[in-house]
């Protein structure tokens, strides 16, 4: 029996829903197949559904075969037409492995560039993780594992299936016990754990026991079957999905080896301080190797998206990736120095290039050191009043990085990666499940997540932005938001929705006038009586504005009897006070935020904040200037919000200025 459907579920079947779905067919007895275009495939196979590529709002046909069938169809539609009612999750959203799917929201690497474009004075590739790093080549370019290519006989075949089952079963229990070891982080666990998945998934085993069965060794059985699901992953038109193909054949190399009775090729001699070089490194080789020892990463694979640059990044380990075949180029190095913020890679570097490197390495570590003891202080002032330093992110992968560093909490969630980084505009669910994660990530400290602020000069699939002379001076932020209650409506819903966390506060960029402040109350107490009436659960919050335009600045006073808090956004406040555009080199002069005349706005926004007794913060980039900070926290700031690498420098100064009072 069969029953068709309109898929529901945001972004369509990724792995994280694909593997929703798949424990879900699991539980039944029938034969479980999906369908779409007319293609069937397993619904108890992760790695076929995936392949699938089932989009949102595309039609499906679910079909079953056997005793449960009915009770199967009943609960598989369900959950595509209801995905929230389905599964509980037992892997956070913050998960990067887990929550794999365009909605897993991989920061992108601070610059890319186009692959292996040559330099002059070097190699560049996309920066995949920031930060320098100079050392000794470690050329890590283990053999290409081939088959036997000889056709089994008959009487051999039962034994080679035998064989590698044996080894299937070796390599995921091997998974399952790095899973089991608690010094493994919550990102690598989820990595591993989507290697696991592939390495159980019969799509991989299935074809590669066919392939026995035709007469193959298992060897080429197993690099036959991970290629041509590989090169499925490659074709689909999906980043996420592409970087997949790089984790089959991961998977099908560890079959391999235990089938050839041979250890990998080991990451655990490389010296300290010393340079990885690879064509690829397998994410599950790089999760296991000694990444404390790792002074930086060079592959002619992956990108900002592929599983080693996550990892890359959450160890804080600086990375060029995707150098192509000039990877080859760096076979023979003595001596590597990279740059993860830029992805140039220079070879055999002089010794001025030497000297420099190292000298920014040594500043960068020293600093480094004498900060850390800054992560778990709480400064405060003399009455006793907490200066809260937050973080500014983008991402849930940014998460990490700003616990890490100490972030009392979020004070700028930039909402404009989720919408910029899809096809199409982003669902409620998936807004409301993104905010959720992150308040229950900080709390009890406050995240303050900031509604939409785009403009013509960002265009986003979904939203039809006019030409425009100034798009600085244009349809942007609050404006644009107001325009589109379709938009702005599903964002204020789903913030509602993650309030009930308790500590989500929002506020609103580009504020110019106070009716901006009071259309959007009304919109929000739309929204709050539609989820009453849809008996959704949802929660007041905090509702704010940034202070970035002249006119905010002027009507603060007035502003700060509607709004719970300020927040100055110093890096657009600057270019608007100044006219001196924030982007335009020529003028970068005029852009300086201790210009009086910029200085006395914020001065003027924090004795209004401060008189209405309301929070006055700061998420601009100034917010992290050692120089400033006393200055603006003298003025009544007690918030400041900075990206996580400036935390606890900030921390520090504000610790030595009270110190000092
Ligand atoms: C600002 O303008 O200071 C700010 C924090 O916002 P953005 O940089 O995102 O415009
Ligand atoms: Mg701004």
């Amino acid at each position: 029996m069969e029953r068709s459907t309109i898929v529901r579920v945001h972004e369509g079947l990724h792995a994280r829903p694909a593997t929703r779905f798949v424990k879900l067919a699991k539980g039944f007895e029938s034969d479980v197949e999906l369908v779409k275009d007319g293609k069937a495939v397993s619904a108890k196979s992760s790695v076929k559904l995936m392949l699938l590529a089932v989009k949102e709002n595309q039609e499906v046909t679910v079909r079953a075969n056997g005793a449960d069938a009915i009770e199967a169809i009943e609960a598989l539609i369900g959950y595509l037409e209801n995905p929230k009612a389905g599964l509980d999750d037992e892997a956070g959203p913050q998960s990067p492995a887990n929550d794999a799917g365009p909605e897993a929201a991989v920061a992108p690497a601070a610059e890319s560039a186009p692959a292996a474009s040559g330099e002059a004075n070097g190699l560049r590739g996309v920066a995949a993780s920031e930060g320098v790093a100079i050392g000794p080549a470690f050329a890590h370019f283990p053999p290409d594992i081939t088959g036997q290519g000889r056709t089994l006989q008959a009487e051999e075949i039962a034994g080679e299936i035998d064989r590698f089952r044996a080894a299937v079963a070796a390599v995921q229990a091997r998974m399952d016990r790095a899973l089991a070891q608690d010094s493994l982080s919550a990102g690598d666990r989820g990595i591993v754990a989507a290697l696991r998945d592939i390495a159980a998934d019969d799509s991989l085993t299935g074809e590669a026991e066919k392939a026995i069965k035709g007469g193959n060794d298992a060897v080429s059985a197993v690099i036959t079957a991970a290629s041509a699901i590989a090169a499925d992953f490659s074709a689909v038109d999906d980043h996420y999905l592409n970087a997949r193909a790089d984790d089959v054949h991961a998977v099908g190399r560890q079959i391999c080896l235990v089938l050839l009775g041979q250890d990998d090729v080991s990451l655990e001699n490389i010296p300290q301080g010393a340079i990885l070089i690879a064509d690829d490194i397998g994410a599950w080789d790089l999760a296991r190797a000694p990444l404390k020892r790792i002074g930086g990463v060079i592959c002619g694979h992956g990108g900002a998206t592929s599983h080693i640059a996550i990892i890359a990044r959450s160890h804080g380990i600086p990375a060029v990736l995707g150098l192509g075949d000039q990877i080859n180029a760096l076979r023979t190095a003595h001596d590597v120095a990279l740059d993860g913020n830029t992805g140039h890679v220079i070879i055999d570097p002089d010794e001025a290039t030497r000297a420099d490197f190292a000298g920014r390495v040594e500043a960068a570590a020293n600093e480094r050191a004498g900060l850390t003891a800054f992560k778990t202080v709480t400064p405060k002032r003399a009455d006793g009043r907490v200066i809260e330093v937050a973080a500014n992110i983008g991402s849930l992968e940014e998460i990490e990085a700003a616990q890490e560093a100490g972030a009392m909490g979020v004070g700028l969630f930039r909402t404009e990666l989720l919408f910029m980084r899809h096809m199409h505009l982003p669902s409620e669910d998936m807004q409301a499940e993104t905010y959720m994660a992150l308040a229950k990530a900080f709390e009890p400290y406050p995240v303050i997540v900031r509604t939409l602020d785009i403009g013509g000069d960002k265009p986003i699939a979904g939203i039809e932005f006019p030409d425009e002379e100034n798009p600085f001076l244009g349809w942007r932020g609050i404006r644009m938001c107001l325009d589109r209650p379709d938009i702005f409506k599903r964002q204020l819903r789903a913030l509602l929705r993650a309030a009930v966390h308790g500590n989500i506060k929002v506020m609103l960029p580009m504020v110019s006038d106070i009716s901006e402040v009071t259309r959007t109350r009304a919109l929000v107490d739309e929204c709050a009586a539609e989820l009453k009436a849809e008996g959704v659960p949802h929660a007041t919050f905090d509702l704010g504005v940034m202070i970035e335009t002249p006119a905010a600045v002027l009507i603060a006073p007035a502003l700060a009897k509607e709004v719970a808090f300020f927040s100055i956004g110093t890096n657009d406040l600057t270019q608007y006070i100044m006219a001196a555009d924030r982007l335009n080199p020529t003028v970068a002069k005029l852009n300086d935020v201790t210009n009086p005349a910029v200085m006395s706005a914020i001065e003027l926004t924090a004795k209004a904040g401060v008189a209405a007794g309301i929070m006055v913060g700061m998420c601009g980039e100034a917010a992290g200037r050692p120089d400033l900070i006393p200055v603006f926290v003298k003025m009544g700031l007690t918030e400041l919000s900075m990206s996580p690498a400036s935390i606890q420098r900030a921390k520090k100064t504000i610790t030595a200025m009270i110190a000092g009072e």
